[in-house]
């Protein structure tokens, strides 16, 4: 079979019957005529299904080694989808240093709808096994997690939820099908911010859903059609078009993102540096155990005392200030006040992130011009 590389170049891609171009076709079109009643070439209205976006779900679902994918406008709207695969009543277990976004949606959309979330650390799988109720129905995993790096078990949360019948999803947006698979430990639904590395170059946002077997493909493709949540076809072009390259990208990122750890660990103006690239990170068997690569981001603590945020990000010539992660250019922010402001100060406080926590995501720009950049705005 085919490796990742040659998958993310050919997979879904030939589509153009009628010239034989080299790449897939946009097909920007809200509806498709039928041949003759109930006869039609596949397609029928775009919310549904559209020949671009086919091709970008062919390409993700064997990238992840699933049955199928369904792609979203959002990688929100991809969570979205999956939460409707449940009710008021159902409970979830999730981390409790989840991306911000993902917080915020379960929290103060879906629980007041009635679901019921536990926010656990859940490297204590202790306290997960504790957390299971009767009505427990999803465990919600991200591994690494934003902005902290920490690496959750994914075997072994999947291995509590499969004797309780519980499914298992997991957002794979931080190191993507080339660096972690999950469905090698057996979860049932992989999903993605396409935004980030899938896409790679910050032109585009997106989502993704992999499904680990038919059923879940089939209420999937009728939750997403029915929500109304499926990707346009002129950004399934986009996306298709950033993923051919997510091998060469992803190992840019993580060399980037090694030499810049290195480099920050070492500052007298760094406090602490989360990568798990480093011997510092304490989960080393886990991260062999589970993870092909470290991936392109990373967090500290920067002495504010010494170097205000506002004087490092004033400085910066490479990183742009910005929230989201995963594209060619680096960026770089402070999540107490950015990305994961939705979350309030308790949560925050609980989650470790402080207001000295710098996050970084490391570009594929030349590592010696990143490290000069940061060496000169640390002073
Ligand atoms: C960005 C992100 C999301 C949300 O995706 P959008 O495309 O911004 O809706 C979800 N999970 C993680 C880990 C993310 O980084």
């Amino acid at each position: 079979m085919a490796k990742l590389r040659t998958k993310t170049v050919h997979t879904g891609v030939y589509k153009d019957k009628a010239y034989n171009s080299v790449t897939t076709p946009i097909y920007p079109t809200s509806t498709f005529a039928f041949e003759a009643l109930g006869k039609n070439k596949g397609y029928d209205y775009t919310r549904s299904g559209n020949p671009t976006r086919s091709a970008l779900e062919e390409n993700i679902a064997e990238l992840e080694g699933g049955v199928a994918c369904s792609v979203t406008a959002t990688g929100m709207a991809a969570i979205t989808a999956v939460l409707f695969n449940f009710k008021p009543g159902d409970h979830i277990i999730t981390g409790d240093d989840i991306y911000g976004g993902t917080y915020r949606l379960f929290k103060y959309v879906f629980e007041p709808l009635g679901y019921q979330f536990s926010f656990l650390n859940m490297r204590d799988l202790k306290s997960v096994e504790k957390a299971v109720k009767s009505n427990t129905k999803l465990i919600w995993i991200e591994t690494p997690s934003n902005p902290l790096l920490n690496i959750l078990d994914i075997g072994a949360l999947t291995k509590i939820a499969k004797k309780k019948n519980i499914l298992t999803a997991v957002d794979n947006t931080f190191l993507s099908p080339y660096f972690q698979k999950p469905f090698d430990f057996g979860v049932d639904l992989v999903v993605h911010s396409t935004t980030k590395y899938i896409n790679g170059h910050s032109d585009v946002v997106g989502g993704a859903i992999i499904y680990s077997n038919k059923k879940l493909e089939e209420r999937g493709r009728y939750l997403v059609n029915a929500l109304g949540v499926s990707e346009s076809p002129f950004d399934c072009w986009l996306v298709l078009r950033g993923v051919k390259t997510l091998a060469q990208r992803m190992e840019s990122h993580q060399e980037n993102a090694l030499a810049v750890a290195q480099f920050l660990e070492k500052h007298k103006n760094v406090k602490k540096v989360y990568y798990p690239g480093l011997k510092s990170h304490p989960q080393q068997d886990l991260i062999k155990k589970q993870m092909k690569g470290f991936g392109g981001m990373l967090a500290f603590e920067l002495d504010t005392k010494k170097v205000p945020l506002d004087n490092l990000f004033k400085k910066l010539k490479y990183f742009s200030l910005a929230e989201s992660l995963g594209g060619v250019e680096s960026l770089i922010e402070a999540p107490w006040f950015m990305s994961h402001a939705s979350m309030g100060e308790k949560a925050l406080e609980a989650s470790g992130i402080t207001k000295e926590t710098v996050r970084v995501s490391v570009g594929i720009e030349d590592k010696e011009d990143l490290i000069d950049d940061l060496g000169n705005a640390l002073k």
